[in-house]
């Protein structure tokens, strides 16, 4: 499951809240109108008594008694929404309220999610991603072959394809990929699609550049609250996918490093994928981080490279 327990509990709470918010609503309404007309209040005892009348006749069983009961019941309700109206409201002012009439605000329908409920899972995931406005622009819909010089097409379709496929068989197996290239040759934006499309299917996926991801594991390292790293690596380990964005930038720390390359680990054992790209190449990559460091990336990740000019700059001219 892409949420923790704790998110999923979360969004529970939320739907209490919202059950106690909203019956708080219907009874204020509801004081409020018979405050404001005894009158309403005589048509609501008259529910009462009309029931307590019909139960003698319903328990010896009398025919007919029930169908007498349920069509007395019903008038006396379009009476109320009839007065409900004479006064200014609206006929369902004084029915249950509810965010969702599907579910009736408790997130399910039977044993299935309500579709409010898949959608608030997705919100989640997409504020924990830290992508959230990116990716409304940066997309497989979005994508486009128009400014890309001739000679780097065939590349870029066959980044395209492992970056589809790596989408299609997300939930069979753990991938790791390795998007590699120099500037603007649209490792980013590769990243991104892949990132929406396995959001959109309720995967947990978490974004960082490699520098917010060094400093905040400094960070955390560093500082006195060590649950907080706990907490935060337990995130990092359990998401369904982390892409870490221009690796090589960050700040050279042996230490950060060595820990950032146990994370990395740590997930291939827990069968997660994970995401990078970096404008380094397979040289640049082991000279920065040992070699040690730099075969374990080669062995687990598939590489996919990119090359060619800046796309940015063959839109602009
Ligand atoms: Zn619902």
């Amino acid at each position: 499951m892409a949420l923790t327990n704790a998110q999923y509990e979360s969004i529970i709470r939320e739907y209490e809240e919202k059950q106690i918010k909203n019956r708080h609503i219907l009874e204020n309404r509801l004081s409020d109108i018979r405050n404001a007309y005894p009158e309403y209040a005589d048509l609501e005892d008259a529910s009462a008594s009309l029931s307590l009348s019909f139960t003698r006749r319903l328990i010896d069983g009398e025919e007919g008694a029930r169908q007498a009961l349920s069509e007395a019941l019903e008038s006396l309700r379009q009476k109320k929404k009839d007065f409900l109206l004479e006064k200014g409201f609206s006929a369902d002012y004084l029915d249950p309220v509810f965010e969702c009439a599907d579910c009736r605000d408790t997130g399910y329908i039977g044993r299935k999610k309500c579709r409010c409920f898949e959608k608030r899972i997705i919100e989640l995931l997409y504020h924990q991603s830290n992508l959230s406005g990116t990716l409304m622009l940066e997309n497989f819909d979005t994508l486009s072959y128009e400014y890309l010089p001739k000679d780097i097409l065939p590349d870029y379709k066959k980044a395209v394809e492992t970056a589809k496929s790596f989408v299609s068989s997300f939930d069979e197996c753990c991938r790791n990929l390795l998007f590699m290239g120099t500037v603007g040759t649209g490792k980013t934006f590769l990243s991104n699609c892949i990132a929406k499309a396995l959001i959109d299917t309720s995967h947990s996926v978490i974004y960082f550049s490699a520098v917010d991801l060094f400093d905040t594991f400094a960070g955390h390292i560093f500082g006195k609250d060590k649950k907080a790293l706990e907490n935060f690596c337990d995130d990092l380990y359990h998401c369904d996918l982390v892409i870490i964005d221009d690796l090589g930038t960050e700040l050279e720390s042996s230490f950060v490093t060595s820990y950032f390359f146990s994370f990395l680990n740590e997930r291939q054992q827990l069968g997660k994928s994970t995401l990078i790209t970096t404008n380094l190449d397979l040289k640049n990559l082991n000279d920065r981080y040992s070699e040690r460091i730099c075969s374990r990336i080669i062995g687990n990740f598939e590489i996919c490279l990119l090359t060619g000019p800046d796309i940015r700059i063959c839109k602009k001219t």
